[in-house]
């Protein structure tokens, strides 16, 4: 269960960093120009309560124009307006983090939107947005927790404290550990609010309060995520493995029986829940580089497809091509797990995995037992980054002609390399000299 460390405007307010803080009174004061209030929403709020640090883009409501204020704002903020949209009353400034603190390196987002009353034409259609007050802005929100806001009101260079408006409770099922949706049509409205409960419930260890579990059942029989288009779908689940313990979510996911209605194939079995969390329990130590990680899950979460399962998974959703390749890539390498043995030769090894790239290949270390993983994980660490000294430029100035010769000698040489034959510059020259002499070889004479 959450706990809650800060429960007042000016509790709230303390928990933002200096320079937050200058930077949100600055926007207040050009929103007060405009004689528009500027409200705090969403996870920040949330965030501020369990005292946990606002490092995450900023969503701001205002009950005015926000694409005219996000165009004041990017002036005297230094920033630039790097979205809007006119039609849905929002756009976001992006501010360069030097213009905020002097060691902060990365940008901060300022998300603006208009308050507004969202109307929904028919189950899971996007909604028409009208412009409304504060009051109605809330209530179109997805969860208790999530319709909080807090007025932000310079005074100077500073906020004082103003305004906390909780009209359902947030502050309150936060505390107590509950996700409540605003009213019995919400997961009807927009099912993707399906998927956002999951990941807060899994983040927060929050307990589906009984109304909304029933709305959420009645949703999931109805079908309507189904109904919802696949694009929408791509994009919530993206964020779960953004999540910091996605293990969490996808656990979670199985227990509402999410998991085939995503995809009617994909199965959270006992193995892939151990890949998971030994991935996950080891994903801080590991050497690879922590943009493969999304990659990773994604990798280990569809381990078990078909390969005509993969290829419908990545059209239903239209996966990008990285997704697409990694999910083709872990299919295909798991044709050639059974040739690896612990008796092989490194470049015997380098041969049958080379062709793959580095996410597949992780997920195949954490999905698989011992001697394969091992080996895997010694080729991805210790085998793949091995570079040769000598290049094809350097071979030419040892006097290899080009064409496919060169290719294939460059192949034999890191071979060689990989097998320990040689280890340093001068012996790769030498292994080439010596090659050379061979008859037949493709050398100057
Ligand atoms: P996170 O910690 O995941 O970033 P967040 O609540 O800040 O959480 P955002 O996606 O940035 O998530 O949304 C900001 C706010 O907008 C939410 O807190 C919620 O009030 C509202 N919101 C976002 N998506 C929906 C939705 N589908 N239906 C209703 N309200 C939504």
């Amino acid at each position: 269960m959450p706990k809650l460390v800060r429960r007042t405007p000016s509790d709230l307010l303390a928990g933002l960093a200096a320079p937050v803080e200058k930077l949100l009174a600055r926007a207040a004061t050009v929103a007060q120009s405009h004689g528009a209030t500027l409200w705090l929403v969403g996870g920040v709020v949330r965030d501020l309560f369990l005292g946990l640090p606002v490092e995450r883009d900023i969503d701001l409501v205002v009950e005015g124009d926000a694409v005219a204020l996000a165009q004041d704002l990017a002036v005297a903020l230094a920033g630039r307006v790097v979205a809007a949209h006119d039609a849905f009353g929002t756009a976001t400034v992006e501010i360069n983090g030097r213009h905020i603190a002097h060691n902060a390196r990365n940008a901060i987002f300022l998300d603006l939107a208009g308050a507004r009353r969202e109307i929904y034409p028919h189950p899971a259609a996007l909604p028409v947005v009208q412009t409304a007050s504060i009051a109605e802005d809330l209530a179109r929100r997805d969860f208790s927790i999530n319709a909080v806001v807090l007025e932000l009101h310079a005074d100077g260079s500073s906020l004082q404290p103003a305004r906390l408006l909780d009209p359902f409770g947030g502050q309150h099922d936060l505390e107590a550990g509950v996700l409540r949706v605003l009213h019995s049509a919400s997961f009807v409205d927009d099912p993707t609010r399906i998927l956002r409960g999951l990941r807060l419930a899994a983040r927060l260890d929050l307990v589906v309060e009984p109304h909304t579990e029933t709305f959420l059942e009645q949703a999931l029989e109805r079908k309507l995520l189904e109904e919802t288009s696949s694009d929408r779908i791509r994009t919530e689940l993206c964020l779960v493995f953004d999540e910091p313990r996605p293990s969490q979510v996808l656990r979670l996911a199985d227990r509402w029986g999410l998991t085939s209605l995503i995809f009617p194939a994909l199965r959270w079995s006992e193995r892939i829940e151990q890949a998971v969390v030994r991935f996950e329990n080891e994903m801080a130590n590991a050497a690879h580089d922590s943009t493969l990680h999304a990659q990773v899950y994604l990798g280990l979460l569809t381990y078990d497809l078909s390969t005509e399962e993969r290829e419908i998974l990545i059209a239903r959703y239209r996966l990008p091509n990285e997704s697409a390749w990694l999910l083709r890539d872990v299919g295909a390498v798991q044709t050639v797990l059974e040739q690896l043995s612990p008796t092989l030769r490194s470049s015997e090894i380098d041969t049958i995995l080379r062709p793959f790239g580095p996410a597949a290949l992780w997920t195949v270390s954490y999905a698989e037992s011992s001697p394969v993983s091992a080996i895997v994980q010694r080729y991805l660490l210790e085998l793949r980054p091995i570079a040769l000294s000598l290049d094809g430029h350097a071979l030419q100035r040892l006097g290899v002609l080009p064409g496919p010769q060169l290719g294939q000698l460059l192949r034999a040489l890191r071979a060689a390399r990989l097998d320990g034959l040689v280890t340093s510059q001068a012996e790769e020259e030498t292994w080439v000299r010596e090659q050379m002499r061979q008859p037949g070889a493709g050398g100057e004479a």
